[in-house]
């Protein structure tokens, strides 16, 4: 039988399951929103308290912080934990050379300088050891990006950035449901940035959730992304809108809209169930993985801390010596093929990133060339690593069993990857 790509019937025949998820339960909350009258934090009283009060104290309770602040973008949580706790423009802020790019433009963004270090071996997180050898009197900040499905050492990293009086962030774009010791990603660091754009584990199609347990950060959280504004919770008598001007600081507006947080609350109450589905399909592949085809492919690993894990993709990594040179990327797209699902290799390392080009970005050139930073492990994992998306270890085990069989097929049909 012939791979998939070439002509050959595909290892999977069923359906994956569909993402974003579309419950009765999401229907009635969001039509609830609509009709409400009230689409925006700013808009009219109407009466009732907006939604996205509620979201932000679900969502605190879910991270383990105290308080929860809805914004429109992931990114704009992250700029957010930057500027609330005081990263200046010109200040240094150590991130992981492999992450999605809005880690590192969420830095320039501010006109603060991102200095990019390698990566860890096994979790695919930012190097410890590189972050203290990258600490310079300018560092402001350093923020850990918890990568597809292994969390940085959060215990370390915070450990490290109090003895230095920097700031400790977590980006937890792809973390829900990850633990550290039995404490949630997101409330280790100062502040933590999570993303509810649609391909991550919660969902609102575009959005972000910003934490923090620190009373003042939430307080210039909330007014950089209300335009200057806070929120009153009484209702207002000479005002219709609740937001009351204070400008303190400057501020944008990154609000979420109430029928994504109509969504998102959906979305939350689900979460932990979905979290430990998730988590019990990765050990079950894991498992399998280490039953058959251990001398080709080995699961991403976490730290033996962080044992309860949190799933944006599957994370698998080539054993190279076995494979003979066949690029990652083609072996890639045969397991797509058999699959029926998109399978992605990793982001290349931020280094060459064209959006970070100093040419495109302010200030002093020579400090802004990211090519400055070697990234070897980050290069090797790009070379090396095949991701899954979380949605598909929310099938069933008929469906999962198809990841590793079609596994078996490309480990038998290396002769014909290696004549394509
Ligand atoms: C998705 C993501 C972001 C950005 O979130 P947006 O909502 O797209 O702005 C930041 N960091 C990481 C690691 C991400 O995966």
């Amino acid at each position: 039988m012939a791979l998939a790509m070439n002509g050959g019937a595909a290892v999977m025949r069923g359906q994956w399951p569909q993402w974003p998820r579309v419950s009765e339960s999401v229907l009635r909350s969001a039509t609830e929103a609509l009709v409400s009258g009230r689409w925006a934090v700013s808009g009219d009283w109407n009466g009732r308290q907006p939604l996205d009060r509620e979201l932000g104290r679900r969502f605190a309770a879910y991270s383990g912080t105290n308080y929860c602040v809805p914004v429109d973008h992931g990114s704009s949580a992250l700029v957010l934990a930057l500027l609330s706790t005081g990263v200046k423009p010109g200040d240094e802020v150590i991130v992981p050379g492999l992450t999605w790019v809005a880690t590192a433009s969420a830095v320039a963004r501010i006109g603060a300088v991102p200095v990019l270090v390698d990566i860890d071996r096994e979790t695919l997180c930012i190097s410890v050891e590189a972050v203290v050898r990258a600490i310079t009197p300018r560092t402001r900040a350093v923020i850990a990006v918890h990568l597809y499905s292994a969390m940085a050492d959060v215990e370390r990293l915070e450990r490290i950035c109090a003895e230095h009086g920097i700031v400790f962030l977590e980006d937890c774009a792809q973390a829900y449901g990850a633990q550290w010791d039995g404490r949630p990603a997101g409330s280790f660091g100062r502040a933590a940035a999570f993303s509810t754009q649609q391909g991550k584990a919660l969902t609102s199609g575009e959005g972000g959730l910003f934490v923090t347990s620190d009373d003042e950060v939430r307080d210039r959280a909330e007014m950089y992304r209300g335009d200057g504004r806070r929120y009153m919770s009484a209702s207002p008598q000479n005002s219709r809108s609740q937001l009351v001007e204070f400008a303190e600081v400057q501020g944008w507006n990154m609000h979420l809209s109430e029928v994504q947080a109509a969504i998102l609350l959906d979305g939350v109450a689900e979460l932990p169930q979905l979290d430990e589905k998730r988590r019990s399909a990765a050990a079950y592949l894991d498992r399998a993985m280490e039953a058959s085809l251990a001398e080709w492919f080995a699961p991403v690993r976490a730290h033996e801390k962080n044992a309860v894990r949190g799933y944006y993709h599957y994370a698998l990594r080539l054993r190279l010596d076995a494979w003979g040179g066949i690029p990652v990327a083609q072996i890639c797209e045969a397991l797509s093929a058999e699959l029926g699902l998109f399978s992605h290799v990793t982001y290349p390392p931020l280094s060459h990133h064209p959006l970070l080009d100093p040419r495109r970005l302010w200030g002093d050139a020579e400090r802004w060339d990211l090519t400055r930073f070697p990234l070897p492990v980050a290069e090797l994992a790009q070379r090396s690593t095949i991701l899954i998306h979380h949605s598909a270890l929310l099938a069933d085990e008929d469906e999962l069993d198809s990841i590793p069989e079609a596994l078996r097929k490309l480990v038998d049909h290396q002769g014909e990857l290696r004549a394509a």
